[in-house]
């Protein structure tokens, strides 16, 4: 990484865990999420969700066509219709990872997995073949703010069961599991998004309800927070970015019920660099965006260069017919001299 007050340089990153929807608005978040990283672990929870080889494989090359140069990381859904067998050709298929949904945890989940021990046979499978296993870690049937916790006791049966299958906590969002994935073994990692690295229930609820950050996991309190910076601040290999950038058609964050999911690709890295800059900590970003991710899927590590510039932009309203986060605010970083 190279840095002046003005520039800074460090190796392409990669986003592990992004929605980018389908059909036409799909070429639009496609794109707008190359402008920022090389890779992405795109999630699979489309109708129809993404859950055989050729589902991977039209997904992929349709994104590959939206964003020349863009990388997905294809992934298939996982639901006890999956023939363990059918995970290696999943595999061969490019897949990198399963996504576990319990059933209607978030958007497009109703048809999720409402018993772990459902898919037992096709953790194996994955387990046997170095297929990731990533998780929304959040229990539908407890209380809003308790629902990670709760699940906490799932994620360490599911490491028992399977201690060489490789877990991703996704979208850590307390404290009680950003101390639980330290404790685990090295095979389980959890992502951070932006979000839940930067704002607090009270961002969301106190000056009158901001939609624009209304995700699930729904960002919590102060000392939440703080244990997410803290770890990330420590350059802790177990914890990596994943925006969970989620977006929604304007509408459906105006009206209610508002849907679920915040748009952070068009933001996530100028409020990263930021985050890293006012801590002193520019020397962890590279980690935390360009390597510990890469590597806990076992992928090379992106070559090249991101350049970054210090100059203030004003975030639109608007952004590929989504609202984003921070719209309306000044951020300090842009990729380019072009939004
Ligand atoms: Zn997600």
């Amino acid at each position: 990484m190279a840095a002046d007050l003005e520039r800074i340089t460090i190796r392409p990153p990669d986003d592990m865990h992004v929605h980018l929807r389908q059909g036409r608005p799909m070429r639009r978040y496609a794109r707008r999420i190359s402008g920022s990283f090389a890779r992405g672990v795109v999630m699979p929870n489309l109708i129809p969700p993404v859950s055989t080889e050729a589902g991977l494989i039209d997904y992929r090359n349709k994104i590959r066509k939206a964003a020349p140069g863009f990388e997905p990381l294809v992934t298939f859904k996982l639901s006890p219709g999956i023939a363990p067998g059918q995970v290696a050709a999943l595999k061969n298929s490019g897949a990198v990872a399963g996504k576990y949904y319990p059933e209607g945890v978030t958007t497009n989940s109703e048809d999720g997995i409402r018993s772990a021990d459902e898919v037992y046979p096709i953790l194996e499978a994955m387990e046997g073949h170095g297929i990731v296993l990533c998780i929304h870690g959040e229990d539908p049937s407890a209380p809003v703010l308790e629902r990670e916790g709760v699940f906490l006791s799932q994620l360490e049966e599911l490491v028992r069961r399977f201690p060489r299958l490789n877990i991703v906590l996704e979208h850590v969002s307390t404290r009680e599991a950003v101390k639980l994935v330290d404790s685990l073994p090295s095979t389980v990692a959890a992502t951070v998004t932006v979000h839940h690295l930067l704002f607090t229930l009270e961002d969301m609820m106190a000056s009158g309800f901001y939609p624009a950050l209304y995700c699930k996991p729904v960002v919590k309190g102060a000392p939440d927070r703080e244990a997410i910076q803290r770890t990330v601040l420590e350059g802790n290999p177990k914890f990596f970015f994943g925006s969970d950038s989620a977006p929604h058609p304007v509408s459906a964050k105006r009206n209610p019920p508002v849907a679920a999911g915040v748009y952070s690709s068009p933001v996530a890295m100028p409020l990263i660099i930021d985050f890293f800059d006012s801590h002193g900590a520019l020397d962890k970003l590279e980690d935390f965006v360009s390597r510990f991710g890469a590597e806990f899927y076992s992928l090379p590590l992106n070559e090249g260069e991101s350049v970054w510039f210090k100059e203030s932009w004003t975030v639109p309203g608007v952004v590929d017919g989504a609202v984003p986060l921070c719209a309306g605010e000044t951020l300090l970083w842009k990729k380019s001299r072009r939004f």
